[in-house]
């Protein structure tokens, strides 16, 4: 934090401006080609660092099962910020109502809640739960594995989301790693030493904090601090010096054996897996680099400027 930043403005609005950014809706934004191919310089760096941990590249559903969310206790921990998925009833007379009245008007459709199916599927709020989903209920083939998978993950958080600092329909590139508790820690350490060398060489201004993640709170919910306590979170805050604060682009996680024991996941003395995960918010990095640099590419440093394709 103590090198100073170059540019001290918003870059939303001249993004705007340059047609780099469109909103679609609240928190819904479209990108164009310079953010475009800013996200991708840093999903490269992002790759390397996956390949450099071994993981296996996965591919995930954007939406997410509720049976298995409840699995986790994840209705507990994060009402708030869910995305709820539905569809008509399977009933033709339900069918053609909607076909001969939905209208969009002040603010939403007029279809009445009645229409819609019970929920069984959300949109993803985050992406290893998938993997973690893929392997309950069995042994973990060979008692260790690292993956990693990109994907569209969905928090509604009712304020502030009128800016790239915060999306309802967002993207995260995680890393994550299922095994005994050292090699889930080894990892995480080794991919956080990694990432400090390579925000060193770009120059971003920013710090890692311990930090609560709310999810352990349906099961630790007498004991708030605890994440920071034994370290459970760390996030990486880059700061945007326009109105001097700072903006998480990405945490490094471990869950202990939480979504071992929760889903029955076992290594090969019978005890249940631990996880970790590394996870980058590719919008948000992208925003917090321009908010430091501006979006001048002349201002950039080479190493970013080089490495655009
Ligand atoms: P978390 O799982 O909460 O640690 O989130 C991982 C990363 O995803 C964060 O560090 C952010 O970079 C990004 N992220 C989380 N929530 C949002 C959001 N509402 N909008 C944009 N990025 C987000
Ligand atoms: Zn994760």
């Amino acid at each position: 934090m103590d090198r100073p930043a170059l540019y001290d403005k918003d870059p939303m609005d001249e993004l705007i401006q340059r047609g780099e950014l469109f909103q679609e809706g609240t928190g819904i934004y479209t990108f164009g080609p310079l953010l475009t191919a800013l996200i991708e310089f840093f999903e490269r760096q992002f790759l390397k660092l996956a390949e450099s941990c071994n993981a296996k590249s996965y591919r995930f559903p954007t939406l997410i099962s509720a049976e298995y969310l409840q699995r986790i206790h994840y209705f507990n921990a994060f009402p708030h910020s869910l995305s709820f998925v539905t569809h008509l009833r399977e009933d033709l007379d339900v069918i053609d109502d909607f076909a001969s009245n939905a209208r969009y008007e002040a603010g939403g459709l007029n279809t009445p809640p009645e229409a819609f199916s019970k929920i069984h599927s959300l949109l993803s709020p985050a992406v290893c739960n998938h993997l973690y989903f893929a392997l309950a209920d069995k042994p973990l083939p060979g008692g260790e594995l690292a993956a990693t998978a990109v994907g569209s993950c969905f928090r509604y958080e009712a304020i502030n989301l009128d800016s790239l600092e915060r999306l309802w329909d967002f993207s995260m590139r995680e890393i994550i790693f299922v095994g005994p508790k050292d090699f889930v820690l080894k990892n995480r350490e080794s991919a956080r030493a990694r990432m400090e060398g390579f925000f060193k060489e770009i120059g971003l201004v920013y710090m890692v904090e311990s930090a609560n993640d709310p999810f352990f709170i349906g099961e630790f919910r007498k004991q708030a601090a605890f994440q920071s306590a034994f370290q459970l979170k760390f996030e990486i805050r880059a700061a945007l010096p326009f109105k001097d604060s700072t903006l998480a682009v990405g945490s490094y996680n471990y869950h202990q054996d939480f979504f071992g024991r929760n889903l029955n996941i076992s290594l090969p003395d019978d005890s249940p897996a631990h996880t970790g995960c590394v996870a980058f918010g590719l919008e948000r990095i992208a925003y917090a680099f321009l908010a430091q640099f501006g979006i001048e590419m002349d201002n950039w440093p080479a190493v970013v400027k080089d490495g655009l394709t």
